[in-house]
């Protein structure tokens, strides 16, 4: 049996950057630190972190005074921003460079009088953040239906999601366009994420199975499950690496790993080592990708 990881499997570049500023606080000895929400979608990260002095609170009113907060990647809006600047606490940015810039888009369409449209999940926690951006008039949009019927009465500007699917953002974009001539569309789905799906596609062909490895509540990786099982039917989504279960390999001669943004490396080299106890003679390539400077 052959064993493919994909290349761009493993934290993305904005996960890394994160968990490099953290580990530096660590290091320095400013623990206890808290997290407005999960850092990432990823148990056995959190898991890890919380045994290092980093907890996940679930509202900003858990939050004391002084303490030192950190800003996850998805970032959040500019009122929560005030309400931890108010609470005189020491905030740890680690929104990724690829939200702000998402972020400052929505802030720009509302500054020049248009309507801010956000192509995602409304409960995504990014996406919330970006509403925050956009003020009353931000609309999200997640398919074709929830753009309003009798179009948009001034001009409109239109940012993603930063981990939603491509295809459906274009999907999307081409219908909101018959209800309004003056659209002005940024495309700031994140690139890692157009890769990693592009590369998962290309491995799921080439395969007989796919394990995508990641967190269940991580959006980025549900999309890469739905998309690999699209072109793979015989896929399945691992949160951790001990969730495999040797016996699903019967008849498999090449099996193709992915993961979402927020997978370490260390949970892909633990399935491997798994697979490897199962079948000594099991040949890994691990596909280069592009190495990303944080
Ligand atoms: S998936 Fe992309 S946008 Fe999201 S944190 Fe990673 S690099 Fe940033």
């Amino acid at each position: 049996m052959k064993v493919i990881i994909a290349s761009e499997a493993g934290f993305c570049f904005g996960v890394k950057r994160a968990i490099k500023i953290i580990n530096n606080e660590i290091e320095k000895g400013n623990t206890p630190l808290y997290v407005y929400g999960e850092l990432i979608h990823n148990k056995v990260v959190v898991e890890d972190l919380e045994k290092r002095g980093v907890y996940s609170i679930d509202s900003i009113d858990e939050v004391e005074e002084g303490s030192t907060v950190i800003i996850r990647t998805h970032g959040i809006s500019p009122k929560e921003e005030e309400i931890l600047k108010k609470k005189n606490v020491k905030i740890v940015d680690t929104t990724c460079p690829l939200v702000k810039k998402a972020q400052l888009l929505v802030e720009r369409i509302k500054k020049e009088g248009k309507i801010p449209i956000i192509i995602g999940k409304p409960e995504h926690p990014e996406v919330k953040g970006e509403i925050g951006y956009g003020g009353k008039e931000a609309i999200v949009i997640s398919k074709g239906e929830d753009i309003p019927l009798d179009g948009f009465n001034k001009e409109i500007g239109i940012i993603a999601q930063t981990t939603f699917n491509p295809e459906k953002f274009k999907n999307i974009v081409k219908i909101i366009k018959k209800h309004s001539t003056k659209t002005i569309i940024y495309d700031t789905i994140c690139y890692t994420t157009v890769m990693r799906q592009k590369d998962t596609i290309k491995l799921a062909k080439e395969s007989d199975m796919m394990i995508i490895l990641g967190g269940k509540h991580s959006s980025n990786t549900r999309t890469l499950y739905e998309i690999a099982k699209k072109y793979q039917p015989n896929t399945y989504h691992m949160e951790r690496a001990e969730n495999f279960n040797p016996e699903i390999l019967e008849g498999v001669n090449i099996l193709g790993i992915s993961t979402g943004a927020s997978t370490p490396d260390y949970e892909i080299d633990a399935l491997v080592d798994l697979i490897k106890n199962h079948d000594n003679n099991v040949e890994i390539e691990r596909r280069e990708g592009y190495k990303w400077e944080i």
